[in-house]
């Protein structure tokens, strides 16, 4: 038997983001635990907006798990936050609300910035740095890169390849001191698990920098500065093994129908985002196109190869501070709304 490190994490009630919360209990197993292994378990939800002071118990639910290799013997639990009865959903538990369908995938392109002394890292004490945006996206050396985002995004990467998280890659992208990590998985859930613990990861390992990962989608808000955005690409079975064009019209034509509904859970701020500029639609808008990157949704070139209409599509809108549940959640809900073909 050996005494494992088990950081149940989970989602707070603040709003309009939620924030990351873990605490560690030590357990005894013969070997790493598996999910059915591992206890509830509670928390004071009245120090995370969950709950009043006078009735303040909350309920850790485990719904993964994960290897952490920063500790030995350490493990990441993710958790759905439930009533005191243990079976009831809390009300900030959107994972709860999600369609399950194992046909369906994710993949999510989470961009962010890395923010030291209230600017992104490698900006001076004033202003602007001298080099504009033009060489950061996918660049090298120093001056463009600096010394210590590369550390950070790496060891981040090691740490999620590790945990076990299906993660994809990772770019630096078009701001300084902003970077992308992708992730992807199978059934309606995966992904955006595995994106929350991924965040949680990248907040610990810049701790130790004095570094925070900015996520607000502009942080440097009305600037030549790009901001932050976190597509998600999505699939069903029926989209990857049937579609079709009258499907396809029919699933966008729910999208249009339900566009508050979309931006309401894309991520708070979003109307400084997409405001028909930068490779964005504007926030009132609908569009889709084939490799459009100024549309709503981008139709990648092969899914309308041979006039087929299928594979995935991109809906460009949400952006970086969205909550992955309440997004996977919403799309599978408004295709759920359009019969199959
Ligand atoms: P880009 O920056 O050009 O939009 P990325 O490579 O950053 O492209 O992201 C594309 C994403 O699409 C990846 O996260 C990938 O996992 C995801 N993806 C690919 N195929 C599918 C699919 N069939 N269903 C859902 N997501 C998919
Ligand atoms: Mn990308
Ligand atoms: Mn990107
Ligand atoms: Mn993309």
């Amino acid at each position: 038997m050996a005494k494992y490190k088990l950081e149940y994490i989970w989602l707070d009630g603040y709003t309009p983001v939620a924030g990351l919360r873990g605490k560690t209990q030590i357990k005894e197993f013969a070997s790493f635990p598996t999910l059915d292994q591992l206890p509830l378990w509670g928390f004071d939800g009245s120090s995370t907006q969950q709950a009043e002071g006078k009735s303040s118990d909350c309920v850790l639910k485990p719904v993964a798990v994960y290897p952490d290799s920063t500790r030995k013997n350490g493990a990441i639990v993710m958790c759905e936050v439930m009533m005191p009865d243990g079976t009831t959903p809390h009300p900030t538990n959107a994972r709860a609300t999600i369609l399950d369908d194992p046909g369906a995938w994710f993949g999510f392109e989470q961009e962010y910035f890395l923010y030291q002394d209230g600017r992104p890292l490698g900006f001076p004490a004033d202003g602007f740095p001298k080099i504009g945006q033009g060489p950061y996206y996918c660049g090298v050396g120093y001056k463009f890169m600096g010394d210590i985002a590369r550390q950070i995004v790496e060891e981040h990467l090691d740490l999620c390849l590790d945990a076990g998280i299906n993660h994809e890659g990772i770019n630096a992208e078009v701001a300084k001191g902003q970077w992308e990590f992708q992730i992807f998985g199978k059934g309606s859930k995966k992904a955006a698990d595995e994106m929350w613990v991924a965040r949680y990861l990248l907040n610990r390992v810049c701790e130790k920098y004095g570094i925070d990962v900015e996520y607000h989608c502009k942080p440097l808000g009305d600037s030549d500065w790009n901001g932050s955005g976190m597509h998600a690409n999505f699939s069903t079975e029926i989209l990857r093994e049937k579609g079709g064009k009258a499907y396809f019209e029919a699933l966008m034509a729910a999208f249009a129908d339900n566009v508050e509904e979309h931006i309401a859970v894309y991520g708070p701020d979003n109307h400084m985002r997409l405001t028909g500029l930068h490779e964005t639609q504007a926030i009132d808008k609908f569009s889709y196109g084939v490799a459009d990157r100024g549309a709503s949704v981008r139709i990648p070139h092969s899914f309308v190869k041979d006039d087929k209409y299928q594979g995935y599509l991109e809906d460009r809108r949400p952006n970086s501070q969205g909550d992955p549940y309440q997004i996977a959640s919403r799309i599978l809900k408004t295709i759920s709304l359009v019969p199959a073909p």
